[in-house]
């Protein structure tokens, strides 16, 4: 596709600026060279990035089965809400009686995500996941510091999470102790009672967990931590899948995170504003970063936690995604969250059944939101990898399940169709992937040229990532 440099007939000017009407200013910084900028007629601005839109795929496009990724369709009227010039137009250190109505949604919004979850507090500074990992791992640190129980230094992480929770850990400045799962995907009790000890801080974990299993011995595993001194850090980016069912605060988890841009109705994967709010108990809320609003009686106002953590985050985190969660969490009400959670988990335990017989699955169970399939026989007996499968889906218009992760099963792809996804879209997919499947099986080289139909074909995924083009060259550049 050409870039915006490489259309001809460039000086069709499409924006007339007003005569400078101040005096002119020589700058110390001085260009060398020419300053090349495009200089388009506006229909050619438009069409250029109307094609742009066309080669990417969204889940406005089609099929979106990114397991742990949760891309559902978030209804359009939420962004409208947050678009409103009320909450757009203001500004951090506006004169608080000027925004109460942001102050109580902030604080509206704060409750229901406690209700929904269990916990007590929650700040919305962390502006992702794994910035709220972060946070809430500074939570535990505090604790132990406040009793003077400075050895405990150690994080325990089961192999198969995120791996921004190990990475969450050290930056924290814990060390990360990784405990083995068992073969059904689930925690190993007796390696968990191993590596407990005087210098365990916490574990970080997720249930349903990066398989998509629910641990049934979840209430024994946040007590062997708490037994030894420790707390429990929930990681909420599975929350979709129990959300109005169960609650981490009654499994025995004192801090959590919750994704906003996963389960609460803000669209990603483009790199926009997301949200991880991070939630605590009662007892560590003393320390939670920032400022938060509270209810005074001369209205809304904020309130500094005393032992606070410190900021980390300019004011009061990215405002406008917790507008659309609000925004969701009203249109759908306590009876519409709950079944958002039932309809993941039967969209998946129903692609995963009507798969079962054409492909492997990791874990033969009865799954929450996402499932786990494995394509090691395939890749060992005729070559056929699950990056086959996956590139084999985009000519068919299906975005690639999650792939080679978690990491604990060979040749993995993690599915997961979200709630919104209705029958039809379920059923089309099915018959997809059993269709590959069978071309793949007839001659393996069906799927090793695929995709064929997609803007670009297989890239070389290292290079693109290990030295990428991000600018562009004139040849009287250099
Ligand atoms: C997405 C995800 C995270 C990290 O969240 P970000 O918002 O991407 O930083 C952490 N844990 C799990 C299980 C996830 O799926």
């Amino acid at each position: 596709m050409r870039l915006l440099f490489d259309y001809e007939n460039q000086q069709k000017q499409s924006t007339y600026l007003p005569k400078c009407d101040v005096e002119r200013t020589e700058l110390s910084l001085k260009r060398k060279q020419k300053l090349h900028l495009p200089v388009l007629c506006e229909n050619e601005i438009s069409r250029h990035y109307t094609e742009l839109a066309k080669q990417t795929h969204g889940v406005n496009d089609g099929f979106y089965p990114l397991g742990s990724c949760t891309m559902k369709y978030n209804p359009k009227i939420n962004d409208a809400l947050a678009s409103l010039g009320g909450f757009t137009e203001i500004h951090p250190l506006q004169d608080l009686e000027s925004v109460q109505g942001c102050l109580e949604l902030m604080k509206q919004t704060e409750k229901a995500l406690c209700t929904i979850t269990g916990m007590d507090a929650m700040t919305f500074q962390p502006a992702a996941g794994a910035h709220g990992e972060f946070c809430g791992l500074l939570l535990i640190k505090k604790y132990h510091e406040m009793r003077n129980d400075l050895k405990r230094n150690k994080i325990i992480i089961p192999d198969s999470a995120h791996g921004t929770n190990p990475a969450s850990a050290s930056m924290a400045g814990f060390k990360v102790v990784t405990i083995a799962s068992k073969e059904d995907g689930c925690v190993d009790l007796d390696a968990l009672r191993q590596a407990v000890g005087e210098d365990t801080a916490g574990l970080m974990l997720t249930n349903p967990n990066t398989v998509g299993l629910f641990d049934k011995h979840i209430l024994e595993i946040t007590q062997i931590i708490h037994d030894a001194g420790g707390l429990n850090y929930y990681d909420g980016a599975n929350l979709n899948a129990i959300m109005g069912i169960a609650r981490p605060g009654d499994m025995g988890f004192d801090v959590i995170h919750l994704n906003l841009h996963k389960t609460f109705s803000t669209p990603h994967g483009g790199g926009g504003p997301g949200s991880g709010p991070c939630g605590c108990k009662q007892f560590l809320a003393d320390y939670l970063p920032g400022v938060l609003p509270c209810l005074t009686e001369e209205g809304y106002a904020w309130h500094q936690p005393k032992q606070s953590v410190g900021a980390i985050k300019a004011f009061y985190g990215n405002f406008l995604v917790v507008v659309k969660t609000w925004a969701y969490l009203l249109t759908l009400g306590s009876e519409g969250i709950r079944e958002t959670a039932q309809n993941a988990v039967l969209n998946a335990n129903y692609m995963m059944h009507q798969l079962k017989d054409t492909y492997d699955l990791a874990y033969d169970q009865t799954c929450m939101h996402e499932f786990v399939i494995s394509l090691n026989k395939e890749k060992h007996d005729c070559n056929v990898s699950a990056m086959d499968i996956a590139k084999a889906l985009l000519d068919y218009g299906i975005h690639p399940p999650t792939m080679y992760f978690p990491l604990i099963v060979h040749e993995a792809l993690m599915i997961e169709p979200t709630e919104t996804e209705t029958l039809e879209t379920l059923d089309r997919a099915v018959d997809v992937f059993k269709k590959i499947m069978a071309d793949a099986m007839a001659n393996p080289e069906n799927v090793h040229q695929a995709p064929l139909l997609t803007p670009v074909r297989r890239l070389d995924e290292v290079k693109a990532a290990r030295e990428p083009h991000l600018r562009y060259i004139w040849p009287d550049d250099e």
